[in-house]
């Protein structure tokens, strides 16, 4: 698997909707590639921030404080 087909296979593979076998595909080339590894935790992270917060069009004012806070560790 490419860098640009794991980045393509992120959000799927994020909302669960990546078949095992990719998954697994995706997963072996997290381990390899550092970059796309630190990619999809940044990702993970902004979801489960989303997740934890109920987010909705008009996110509060403590998440979009806490999203800022994750951004400033780039
Ligand atoms: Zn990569």
């Amino acid at each position: 698997m490419t860098c640009e087909e794991a980045v393509r296979k992120l959000y799927e593979y994020l909302d669960h909707e990546l078949d095992t076998t990719t998954a697994q595909q995706l997963d072996k080339h997290l381990e390899i590639c550092k970059s796309c590894c630190d990619h999809f935790e940044f990702e993970r992270k902004v979801k489960t921030l989303i997740k934890d917060s109920c987010f909705d069009e008009k996110a509060p004012q403590l998440l979009k404080d806490k999203i800022r806070d994750t951004l400033g560790f780039i």
